[in-house]
């Protein structure tokens, strides 16, 4: 698009910096780093949920910061978002707040069990979740990892089905989405999105619906994912995202504007570019454990005329880690899951 890139990120190995004009290597609180990046940037943006909401009040200061820092901080805190939506009335599971051994004890009894616990900050990929089914469990869980507080303890809901929505808003509140998609997880990662969801439009424009009124409310400027269960017909909001999402990569091969370049533009202060889907698109998640016998045999994917793999460069393939993923287009929902499930099976992915 034209643009030069400067990457701020901790990691020596960040696979961004491999893409960018410069790689300002330090903790994303280094005030020499982000005066750096203040004076060498027009407009600075994040596509990692932990980037310190305090780094991009400092960064507001002097040049362009989207999403804005106070939005931000409330995704990237369960306490934070789960009142927000709460006070909102927007539909959540049950759910109650720990900040000691006391209320812990206590919102186990409101919320019931089973139940699972999430550390309020850091979590992702499943990661700082624990199931429980018992309080004697849960107290045990507190003892052993007693730095966990503060947590959101939450209902373990049967879920009928997960989708997510990712839409983009610009800074004059117009407001474009993505087809709303289908996820499938295992072990608490994402491993599977099916684009377009095969669910009821009805049910689809609700979701849409309220992701909407949580960007505006969040006067939010930029791309925005929400996740929603369904849970015996219900709606009901699971968490958000303030950057592009895992659920959105399909969009690189199958809209014309993939979620990505659509952050660009919001950032630009450009048009938001078409978000119409193209073709049907399964995405399938690559993790670590695919490198237990080296590199996987990527020619077998090469081999599909419908198939796009995509690699994220990330050094160590560690069990569990997103290391990329493949996305299968088909002319109907039903071919790209066919092809997708086939080529699960080769590689072993189950
Ligand atoms: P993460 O930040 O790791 O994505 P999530 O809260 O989205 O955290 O949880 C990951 C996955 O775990 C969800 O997508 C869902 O499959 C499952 N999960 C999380 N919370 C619940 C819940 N309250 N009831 C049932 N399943 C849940
Ligand atoms: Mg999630």
């Amino acid at each position: 698009m034209g643009y030069d890139v400067v990457v701020l990120d901790p990691d020596p190995e960040a696979p961004a910096a491999h893409f960018a004009s410069r790689h300002l290597c330090a903790p994303f609180t280094d005030a020499v780093a982000l005066n750096d990046l203040a004076r060498s940037c027009s407009a600075v943006t994040t596509e990692f949920e932990n980037a310190p909401a305090s780094s991009l009040d400092i960064l507001a200061s002097e040049i362009l910061v989207r999403p804005a820092a106070q939005a931000v901080a409330i995704a990237q805190n369960r306490i934070f978002e789960k009142t927000f939506f709460k006070e909102r009335g927007i539909a959540v599971g049950d759910f109650a707040v720990a900040r000691c051994h006391d209320s812990f004890e206590r919102g186990l009894l409101q919320v019931g069990l089973p139940a699972i616990i999430k550390t309020a900050r850091f979590g992702y990929d499943g990661k700082g979740q624990y199931r429980v089914d018992t309080l004697s469990q849960a107290m045990e869980i507190l003892e052993r990892e007693a730095d966990m507080l503060p947590v959101v303890i939450e209902a373990l809901l049967p879920l009928d089905l997960e989708i997510s929505v990712i839409l983009a808003r610009s800074a004059k509140d117009e407001l474009g989405f993505w087809p709303v998609a289908e996820n499938q997880h295992r072990h608490g990662i994402l491993d599977m999105t099916i684009a377009p969801a095969r669910i009821s439009e009805a049910l689809a424009q609700q979701a849409r619906d309220t992701a909407a009124t949580i960007a505006r409310q969040l006067d939010y400027v930029g791309v925005l994912a929400v996740e929603f269960f369904v849970s015996q017909g219900r709606l009901l909001v699971n968490e958000m995202a303030p950057r592009p999402h895992n659920s959105g990569h399909y969009t690189l091969d199958a809209c014309i504007t993939s979620q990505f370049e659509q952050q660009v533009r919001m950032l630009a202060g450009l048009p938001a570019g078409s978000t119409e889907q193209l073709r049907p698109a399964v995405m399938v998640n690559i993790l670590g454990e695919l490198w237990a016998q080296g590199t996987p045999p990527w020619s077998l994917l090469f081999a599909e005329p419908e198939v796009k793999l995509h690699l994220y460069g990330k050094q160590e393939p560690r069990p569990g880690r997103k290391m990329g993923h493949f996305t299968v287009l088909g002319s109907t929902v039903e071919q790209a899951l066919c092809t997708a499930e086939r080529l699960r099976r080769v590689f072993g992915i189950y």
